[in-house]
């Protein structure tokens, strides 16, 4: 149902949904919240820490003063209890002072800060005592939300859609009863209901686990039903070993570390063994996989036939694409680069089609759009997927499926478990490159407070005044001030004033007009641009050596992995670099998280401490569920469900392999390739 059929949701919040991505009360139901307001028992003030979110039940013990010191003014007030007091300062609200006569007895619910004696409660919200009784123990949603719609705004559309959705979308639990019992998992139609409103922290905890096992499950089936994934496929025409690789080996500026050279030859032994090669290549950022991508592409393109390099973003299909064409040329490779991206003109994907249809273009590079428009290739022999965890593995398949016998060759910076692997790929080999080329320094890194811009932005100047470039990282594209979270838009206006002006800024992010981003980072590649700010639309492969300066902003925001990828960017070429995260959390959660990323620059050990680390809960509704990326990490993160989904969908599959006789499921598979990776929205 159209989201305007909510009551009180007009064109105007429309849009505002629209902008989040939600289109309908489907999309609402399943745009799952962020966090959850916890509203737990008052503590006594004596008890109230510092850093804390508390509730204090105290007597106003002094009439509010207001005071002011240039534009910004304060109420402030002292409260008691039985066991001492506290103050309480509202900013900017000096109207306030009326509302709190000594006397007035109130539940203050807020973050606590200073030392005892000195300690106050900023900012709180106050509650008449009964009132916070009754929302003692509950838990309300907090949702990711976009400038001009609120929590409570979202929370009573969310509630409305919820019925309306059950009253006229949902046909009953689409998972037999069978199943759900032997997997003790609460039912579909309750575990959307509990995961907006949860009574407790168990049924929340439950309702997750239906909702995670239902994206694995569904996305399990959809692999199986549609990858030929696992057996071994003949290849169709062997390729020979050719001189041009050699020789290329021989010329590049570098030579290839130990790991990068067995990874090439286990390449090279799979193209030209009679079956089609199925090999995952893990590297960690910066490790030179490119490099073997190219290799692999110049094989086959010297015995005659067609390649394919994917990749998760434009800008970097279009580095990519940068990269190649610099080499070819250089190299006088036989190779004939063909870009192909959702932002092309009509007239020059028609040209990029035509060029691959014929077989003149034998390498074509690109993004998505390659899988989901009609391109033919004449005669296609290598699919290579780059940076393949932010990819869904339908794609993989169905490009697969373009050249019946190509070689598959997937490239990631991620670890894999072997079960997932498996699952995803079915019978698949592993290159593992471990080592990073010689003459690399190590990457320093900082965790600083908000506090401390200044110094870092003092220490950006001076390493671009050395010729070197920086990125700054900010989380989310415009502002908000719900949030209050650092915005590139914002930043970059911010820093375009106060900034010297020798220092060139350029912004960027996924919502800019396709020409324009392709410009700013070719501007940046180049040098013209001397520091960049970015959102996360960077984090995969971009490759600027010189830029050896990074800042991210709310660096408590992203995920530790995330982290590492977006670091990733920078200690690409000799100079020394840094990397300068920002932590705006006072928890001891945050700044342990981020010590794991300061204290080592390994991806390997940082997935594995992120796990440890984070609870079940906090993979979940970062982003809408059932997008690639996230069912991907849950997968990573939650193996017994996993192994759950995995058993119940090969055992419902060896009954049903064509699951005719459970329409709803299929039904449900269609339901949840709907909801796909937007690059836009980074
Ligand atoms: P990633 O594995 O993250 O995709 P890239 O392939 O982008 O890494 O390589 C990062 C940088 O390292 C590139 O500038 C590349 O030219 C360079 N590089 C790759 N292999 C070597 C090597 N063996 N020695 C020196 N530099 C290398
Ligand atoms: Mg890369």
């Amino acid at each position: 149902m159209d989201i305007k059929k909510i009551q009180g949701v007009g064109e105007k919040t429309a849009s505002l949904f629209l902008k989040l991505g939600i289109r309908d009360t489907e999309d609402l139901v399943h745009y799952f919240p962020r966090d959850y307001e916890r509203f737990s028992p008052t503590v006594p003030i004596s008890g109230a820490a510092a850093g804390e979110l508390c509730a204090v039940r105290g007597t106003v013990t002094s009439d509010p003063l207001v005071r002011r010191k240039g534009r910004l003014t304060w109420v402030t007030f002292t409260i008691s209890d039985e066991s001492g007091s506290m103050s309480v300062v509202f900013f900017n609200a000096p109207f306030l002072k009326n509302a709190f006569k000594k006397g007035t007895v109130r539940v203050f619910r807020g973050r606590v800060t200073g030392e005892a004696g000195l300690k106050s409660i900023d900012q709180p919200v106050a509650y008449k005592v009964e009132e916070y009784g009754a929302l003692t123990g509950q838990m309300l949603p907090v949702y990711r939300v976009t400038k001009g719609l609120t929590s409570g705004t979202f929370r009573k559309a969310v509630k409305t859609a919820l019925r309306l959705y059950s009253e006229n979308d949902v046909k009953g639990d689409y998972l037999p009863s069978e199943i759900r019992e032997r997997a003790g998992l609460m039912e579909r139609e309750r575990a959307l209901y509990a995961v907006h409103f949860p009574e407790s922290e168990a049924e929340l905890r439950e309702s997750r686990n239906r909702l995670l096992f239902d994206d694995m499950f569904l996305f399990i089936l959809k692999v199986r039903m549609e990858g030929s994934g696992g057996k071994k496929r003949i290849s169709g025409a062997p390729m020979i070993r050719v001189a041009e690789t050699e020789r290329l080996l021989e010329r590049l500026p570098f030579e290839l570390t130990g790991d990068q050279l067995k990874t090439w030859r286990e390449i090279e032994g799979d193209m030209t063994s009679e079956y089609a090669m199925n090999r995952l290549v893990q590297g960690d950022v910066g490790s030179g996989k490119t490099v073997i991508a190219l290799l692999s592409a110049l094989l086959c393109a010297a015995n005659g036939r067609q390649a394919v390099f994917m990749a998760p973003t434009e800008v970097l299909a279009e580095q990519h694409m940068r990269t190649v064409s610099e080499m070819t040329e250089r190299y006088g490779l036989p190779i004939k680069p063909v870009l192909l991206t959702g932002s092309l003109s009509a007239a020059a994907k028609r040209e990029a089609g035509e060029s691959l249809r014929s077989g003149e273009g034998n390498l074509a590079i690109g993004t998505h759009a390659l899988f989901q428009e009609k391109v033919e290739f004449r005669d296609l022999g290598l699919a290579i997927t780059d940076e393949q965890h932010r990819f869904g593995v339908r794609q993989r398949v169905s490009l697969a499926e373009k050249g019946e016998s190509a070689h598959v060759l997937v490239m990631s910076a991620t670890p894999i478990p072997r079960t997932l692997a498996m699952i995803l790929y079915g019978d698949l080999s592993v290159s593992a490159i471990r080592q990073l080329p010689a003459g690399r320094k190590k990457i320093r890194n900082a965790v600083i407070g908000a506090g401390d811009r200044d110094t870092a932005y003092k220490m950006i100047c001076k390493k671009v005044r050395e010729g070197r470039q920086a990125y700054i990282i900010c989380p989310q594209i415009s502002e908000d001030e719900d949030s209050g979270l650092k915005s590139a838009e914002g930043c970059f206006r911010e820093l375009s004033e106060r900034l010297p002006d020798d220092i060139r800024t350029g912004l960027l992010h996924g919502r800019m007009d396709p020409r324009e981003k392709k410009e700013v980072m070719e501007n940046f590649a180049r040098g013209q641009l001397d520091v960049l700010i970015s959102t996360t639309v960077i984090e995969v492969g971009v490759n600027v050596p010189n830029a050896t300066v990074m800042m991210i902003e709310n660096a408590e925001r992203f995920g530790l992995s995330q982290l590492h990828q977006l670091r990733g960017r920078i200690g690409r070429g000799d100079e020394q670099s840094y990397c300068i995260l920002v932590n705006t959390s006072s928890t001891e959660k945050a700044k342990e998280r981020l010590a794991v990323v300061r204290d080592t620059n390994d991806g390997f050990e940082i997935a594995q401490r992120d796990l440890e680390l984070r609870g079940p809960g906090d993979i979940f509704g970062s982003r809408q569920s059932g997008e690639p990326g996230e069912i991907y990490e849950a997968m990573i993160s939650r193996p017994e469900l996993l192994s759950l989904a995995d058993r119940e969908s090969t055992c419902l599959l060896s009954s049903d392999p064509g699951l005719s006789g459970h329409p709803l499921i299929l039904s449900e598979i269609r339901r949840q390739g709907r909801r796909v990776f937007d690059e836009r929205s980074l």
